[in-house]
């Protein structure tokens, strides 16, 4: 499996997963628990983000 970063939308905080055998990644950032849901399109050669903010939730 590939590691994938990325920076939290939301709160800015780094955050890692792992890239499955069909390109896609799921990411929960550990400070603000959004859900962050990368898919790789070879075809179109371009990454969809998919982005779920949690507020308020403390
Ligand atoms: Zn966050």
């Amino acid at each position: 499996m590939k590691p994938v970063a990325l920076f939290c939308p939301n709160c800015g905080h780094k955050v890692v997963g792992y890239q499955d055998e069909d390109g896609a990644v799921r990411l929960i950032c550990d400070r603000c628990k959004s859900v962050m849901f990368s898919k790789f399109h070879p075809k179109k050669c371009e990454v969809a983000i998919k982005v779920q903010v949690r507020h308020g939730e403390n």
